[in-house]
């Protein structure tokens, strides 16, 4: 049996190392992989590494490093952890993978950069853990979400489930914009209210029960109706995302001059009886809201909102995918449904897809636009949330 000693010089001569000028060399393309544990890691890091603590090594790194060409420094402390991490990596198959000499003491030494981590702390660690344990989330992306602002528009059926997974989820701001109070009708769909909260106005409700569900969420009100006299104030708050749950044109129209305008993706979901739809729309990539319906329809053809029936559950569903689409959009992770508008049918459960495409001759996100400014679509009905 040999000693930890000769292990670790059997294990050196098997990997390729690299000292701090050299590895300094590399920042910025190479990744840098922190083997240390937590407490080390919190104290201070190479910028930009990811921490994977030597003893998950092995189980994370795929997750988090699925590309087994990517250039790799493993760094500890002194260079011994990231020396037996090194020889894991190659193992796993990682063909560019060397150890840091000396680590991130003697990187600290040289006087390289270093930065402070953000991190959670230990009631977080609790409430997000089954965030932390999906590579793809982890407590990189958790940071992403309490960092994220998403904008809702509306506080009814679509907004309900939104808000409350958005909440859940940790996400850190959450607006929202409505001018309507609680009423009983609404509670067969509107889950973020409750009997209780009869006459109050909407956005307080939904304030109350998501600062009840999460702390960590700070949620800005708007108790107004948007129109274009106040979207440019609103918007100009800064949002990663808007959810649209708004289920009349004039709002839907708003939003999405705004958003294009802005730059802000948008979850659109609309739901009438048993169907609902489901898209993104992503200025500058994909298509808006006006390639697909360039202005609104007459508003004699156009469905009455307040007598609109809709299954209960149903924009359950569909406030669910959209948060679902919002909460990948601030991570970063997975395929929108940019490009894709999603039907669903609830009475069939049938899921089916169209692909939808930019125009360029769309009034607003086209290549030579004619609407360049708000329109207020005044003669249809206003604002009643589904
Ligand atoms: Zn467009």
């Amino acid at each position: 049996m040999p000693t930890y000693r000769e292990l670790l010089a059997l294990v050196k001569a098997e990997i390729d190392e690299l000292g701090a000028a050299d590895a300094r060399a590399r920042h910025g393309s190479a990744l840098f992989v922190d083997v240390r544990e937590r407490e080390e890691w919190e104290e201070g890091i190479v910028p930009g590494a990811v921490h994977v603590p030597r003893g998950q090594l092995e189980s994370r790194i795929e997750g988090l490093v699925p590309d087994h060409t990517t250039e790799i420094v493993a760094y500890c402390s002194g260079g011994s952890r990231s020396a037996f991490a090194a020889k894991a990596l190659q193992e796993l198959g990682y063909e560019n993978v060397v150890s840091l000499t000396g680590g991130f003491t003697d990187w600290k030494r040289n006087g390289y950069p270093v930065e402070t981590p953000r991190s959670l702390t230990p009631d977080q660690r609790r409430r997000y853990s089954r965030h932390l344990l999906i590579p793809e989330v982890g407590e990189a992306g958790q940071e992403r979400l309490l960092a994220s602002r998403v904008l809702l528009i509306g506080a009814g059926g679509l907004g309900s489930p939104a808000s409350l997974y958005l909440a859940a989820a940790g996400v850190g701001t959450i607006g929202i914009i409505d001018a309507d109070v609680v009423d009983d009708s609404n509670l067969q769909r509107q889950i973020v209210h409750a009997t209780d909260r009869l006459g109050e106005p909407k956005v307080l409700s939904a304030k109350r029960t998501i600062e009840a569900l999460n702390p960590d969420v700070q949620v800005k009100t708007y108790e107004e109706r948007l129109t274009s006299e106040n979207v440019e104030r609103i918007l100009g708050h800064g949002w990663d995302v808007i959810v649209d749950g708004a289920d009349n044109f004039p709002t839907r129209y708003l939003v999405n001059d705004a958003s294009v305008w802005h730059e802000i993706p948008v979850v659109h979901g609309s739901i009438y009886r048993f169907e609902g739809q489901v898209t993104v729309f992503n200025p500058g990539s994909g298509p808006c809201y006006r390639c697909l319906f360039p202005t609104p329809p007459p508003p004699e053809l156009a469905p009455s909102c307040a007598e609109g029936g809709v299954l209960g559950v149903l924009p359950g569903i569909i406030g669910s995918l959209q948060a679902n689409e919002a909460l990948k959009l601030v991570l970063g992770i997975g395929d929108t449904l940019q490009g894709r508008l999603l039907l669903l049918d609830a009475l069939e459960t049938t899921i089916d897809e169209v692909s939808v495409q930019r125009d360029p001759g769309c009034p607003v996100c086209g290549d030579h636009p004619t609407i360049t400014e708000y329109v207020d679509y005044v003669e249809f009905c206003q604002g009643v949330q589904p």
